[in-house]
């Protein structure tokens, strides 16, 4: 069993998607062992988001980040890291496949309803960030 970290981004929340979104986490095989809602503050999104801080679109990301509450996740299944990211798809919407998450919830290539840790490293830090051990129940 693989442990990722996911969040609902602030336009999927916003536009009451979180219920939809975490069926499908559901029915596609993960547990959900984390879960809690919040609202980012500008310096815990730039922490989160440090590896992006050089990037040209940090600041927008950013302030998208911490426009409205997210909820994030620790998710557990086999492989989930890969299986999380096959099932939200590609990071902009217009390219991710029929039938993700993105595809089907995504705005634009900020706006894309749900993150999702890309590494075993990533995951573990992103849970750590978000999560300590008594808020998680396998
Ligand atoms: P992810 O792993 O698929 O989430 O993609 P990245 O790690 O490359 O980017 C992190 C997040 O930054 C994405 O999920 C988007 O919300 C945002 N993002 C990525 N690329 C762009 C871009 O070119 N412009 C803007 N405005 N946001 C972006």
């Amino acid at each position: 069993m693989e442990k990722t970290f996911a969040i609902i981004k602030p336009d999927a929340v916003e536009r009451n998607l979180a219920g939809k979104i975490l069926a499908r986490i559901e029915e596609e095989g993960f547990k959900i062992i984390g879960i809690k809602k919040i609202f980012l503050s500008k310096n815990e999104a730039e922490g989160f988001y440090h590896v992006h801080a050089e990037r040209p679109f940090f600041p927008d990301l950013v302030a998208y980040m911490t426009s409205g509450p997210v909820i994030s996740l620790v998710l557990e299944r086999e492989n989930a890291i890969k299986k999380w990211r096959d099932l939200m798809g590609a990071t902009n919407p217009e390219e991710a496949a029929e039938g993700t998450i993105r595809k089907l919830y995504g705005t634009n290539i900020e706006k894309n309803a749900t993150h999702g840790s890309d590494a075993p490293e990533t995951a573990k830090f992103e849970i750590s960030y978000f999560f300590n051990a008594l808020e998680i129940h396998p």
